[in-house]
């Protein structure tokens, strides 16, 4: 990799702020229901610990939109990571400000803190340079081992390297090292298989996807605004329609490219997205006015499994339907099924993803499970990441970029 890690770097009794992603998915209790991404971070902050850094932790969680959100603090994350590492994590109740100073002061060697969401201020979306600075003012040195939010200009994962030198974490350096490598040289036919939410940031990544595979098979939340862009009536199912252009467009270029794109012929649908809400299984052609998407239907898993059968190589970000209730989580654990039985290079990227998948036991059976979602597709895309755009080079020397003393 040709960024600088924590390895290269001397962090002996250094204040180390890491930026992670501990957006992990919690119940109505606040009980983590996967804590693969606390996991996955655990080679940083122990290589941390063992190198007598003062680790100063930061995450967001969900979407607060820069207010406090009591159900998204990030003290039960602190819990589950201390019982991980056995040791005390501290969980401040603040990101910035005197009362994060006095603390991160009296820090020993060694001693593992964890600022509380950063999504409680405006400025860490907005990457404001009041918020970065104050940031910034509790660390000499930023690693970043965030994979899953590299595609956000915020201000703990761009910002930052304004104030501080900023270096690549383990989990960081091994998705990029992994990622490349697989995308590289790509196996043909290769496919993407796409769902889940956050429809209209997805779409604008797959018009810059189309030219990298051959295939494209659309389901999840995604799927109703390709299925509107096609002249269905998709109900009550929520659609971007500032997207429809977009949608027209992708549409022609994967034409021009020769690429394949495949919609659902088939989706259960609901009234309500709830286990004791009555389901149908309907022709796209057919969906009553009432209802909404809720996952694919049986023919489309058939006709998606034929066309997967038939590739050398596939990544897969976003789940196929509502998965979270078992009456819509049969499209997403059947993708999953038959990507763990392919005999092809397998990647798979994004929170809930990465979850139905190890939730059925069947990560160690794909090639490699990413951390990122909407990062990973960037990545998929060619796209240079932001947040990984501003790490340290190897060979950086510029004077520009604020360097360790
Ligand atoms: P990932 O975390 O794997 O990147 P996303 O965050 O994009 O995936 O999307 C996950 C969410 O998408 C899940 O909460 C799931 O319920 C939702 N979803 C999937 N299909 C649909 C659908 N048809 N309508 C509404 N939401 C959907
Ligand atoms: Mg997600």
């Amino acid at each position: 990799m040709q960024k600088k890690t924590v390895m290269d770097v001397d962090v002996d009794g250094k204040r180390v702020l890491v930026r992670t992603d501990f957006n992990v998915p919690m119940d109505r209790n606040k009980k983590i229901k996967d804590d693969t991404r606390l996991r996955a971070c655990l080679p940083t902050i122990t290589y941390l610990i063992g190198h007598r850094a003062r680790i100063i932790l930061c995450s967001h969680l969900g979407r607060p939109h820069g207010r406090v959100d009591e159900n998204l603090r990030l003290e039960p994350v602190a819990r589950r990571l201390s019982e991980l590492l056995q040791r005390p994590v501290k969980p401040l109740r603040e990101a910035i400000g005197p009362g994060v100073e006095q603390v991160v002061s009296g820090m020993q060697e060694g001693e593992v803190v964890l600022l509380e969401n950063l999504r409680f201020y405006q400025g860490e979306e907005e990457n404001d340079p009041g918020f970065t600075q104050e940031l910034s003012k509790l660390a000499d040195l930023v690693v970043n081992d965030a994979f899953g939010v590299s595609h956000r200009a915020h201000a703990s994962v761009v910002g930052l390297a304004d104030y501080l030198p900023c270096v690549a974490g383990l989990l960081m350096e091994k998705e990029i090292d992994q990622l490349s490598r697989i995308l590289e040289n790509p196996a043909r036919p290769f496919a993407l298989v796409i769902g889940g939410a956050k429809a209209g940031e997805k779409i604008r990544l797959l018009e810059h996807i189309i030219p990298h595979v051959d295939l494209v098979l659309i389901g999840g939340g995604t799927a109703a605004t390709f299925l509107k862009g096609g002249g269905c009536n998709v109900g009550i199912s929520a659609v971007e329609p500032d997207k429809m252009e977009l949608v027209m467009r992708i549409m022609q270029k994967a034409r021009a490219l020769n690429v394949t794109i495949l919609l659902p012929e088939d989706v259960v649908v609901t009234e309500k997205l709830e286990a004791t809400a009555i389901t149908l299984v309907v022709s796209v052609k057919q969906i009553p006015a009432n209802c909404r998407i809720a996952d694919i239907g049986p023919l489309t898993i058939t006709e998606y499994t034929k066309e997967l059968k038939k590739c050398r190589m596939v990544a897969w970000n976003g789940p196929m339907g509502v998965f979270e209730v078992p009456e819509f989580s049969e499209g997403t654990k059947s993708i999953a099924m038959v990507l763990a039985g392919l005999n092809a290079t397998t990647v798979i990227g994004g929170g809930s993803t990465a979850e139905v998948v190890t939730q059925l036991g069947l990560s160690g059976k794909m090639t490699h499970v990413s951390t990122g979602g909407g990062a990973f597709l960037q990545f998929l895309s060619g796209k240079i990441l932001p947040g990984i755009a501003v790490l340290a080079d190897r060979n950086q020397s510029s004077s520009s970029i604020p360097t360790l003393m």
